[in-house]
């Protein structure tokens, strides 16, 4: 039996992870975790979570929710994570990172961390999304140049961080396959009389509103003609069940950094 601790318990991803744990074979709830002063603090995860009582509360010390269990899933702040991460190594407890919105030092940060204790770090934990990373550097690739690249996500509006930190690594990946480095061509921004765009930009562009819960398109522009690869979830779970995956997955598995594709086998 896999035990499964889980902060952002009162979150929407962690709320998830939670019932669906209860639903996998093999894994169980053994911790869940608030930050200090939230409501939920000491109730049972599983009724806060909409699943029935776990005989698990919700507690606000990491310590404590990791005493019992082998991974932590974390689907928190970037500067949460952080500090969570560093309690799982002092602990040797492995992790699954799904934070997005870390900055490029923070990511650094994880690394460092990574060679101490498992860690999956990924920033969308999809099936679908894993497998348009794949396929998004052999578009790239095989179209080359003469393909203008523009990137359109759309989310709630609860959404803290921008653009995405999908739409982000669908960046990194063409820029990638085309040689690009992808901090110096994204293009977040376009207003007034900014010019006809270059041949090397990749446009990142965000929705925001209401309810909408990720949905992300990669144009490839060219003269006549255009590909558009769109990914649309259409509910949390898939998000949680990949995590809950990635979090049975580690179980043995050496100190190291691995992304979905690794756990998904896509590469
Ligand atoms: P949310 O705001 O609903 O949940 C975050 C939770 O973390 C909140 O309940 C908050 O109280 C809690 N929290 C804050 N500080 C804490 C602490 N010190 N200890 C424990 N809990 C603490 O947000 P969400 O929609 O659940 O998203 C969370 C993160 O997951 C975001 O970065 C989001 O972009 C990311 N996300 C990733 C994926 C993926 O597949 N990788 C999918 C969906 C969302």
């Amino acid at each position: 039996m896999i035990k499964v601790a889980v902060t952002g318990a009162a979150g929407r991803m962690g709320g998830r992870i939670i019932t669906l744990v209860t639903e996998t074979e093999g894994l169980q709830v053994a911790g869940a975790v608030e930050m200090a002063g939230h409501p939920k603090l000491g109730e049972d995860a599983g009724y806060v979570a909409g699943c029935g009582d776990l005989g698990i509360k919700i507690t606000d010390s990491l310590e404590q929710a990791l005493a019992d269990a082998d991974v932590l899933v974390d689907f928190t702040w970037p500067e949460v994570t952080l500090a969570n991460a560093a309690v799982c190594a002092k602990l040797n407890k492995a992790m699954v990172v799904g934070t997005t919105g870390l900055k490029p030092e923070q990511r650094e940060v994880i690394e460092a961390i990574a060679a101490k204790i498992p860690v999956v770090f990924a920033p969308n934990m999809s099936v679908g999304v894993n497998v348009c990373f794949k396929i998004l550097k052999e578009i790239a690739a095989t179209l080359g140049e003469g393909f203008d690249v523009e990137i359109v996500e759309l989310h709630h509006k609860m959404k803290k961080d921008s653009p995405s930190g999908t739409a982000v690594r669908m960046g990194e990946i063409v820029a990638e396959a085309l040689g690009r480095d992808y901090n110096q061509v994204a293009n977040y921004h376009r207003e007034g009389m900014c010019g006809e765009r270059t041949q090397e930009e990749i446009g990142m562009q965000t929705v925001r509103g209401g309810d909408i819960v990720g949905e992300h398109t990669v144009y490839f522009v060219g003269m006549g003609e255009r590909i558009e690869l769109t990914h649309r979830a259409m509910s949390r779970d898939m998000f949680a069940r990949g995590a809950i995956r990635a979090a049975g997955w580690l179980a043995g598995k050496p100190a190291g950094l691995y992304d979905m594709q690794k756990v998904l086998g896509l590469e």
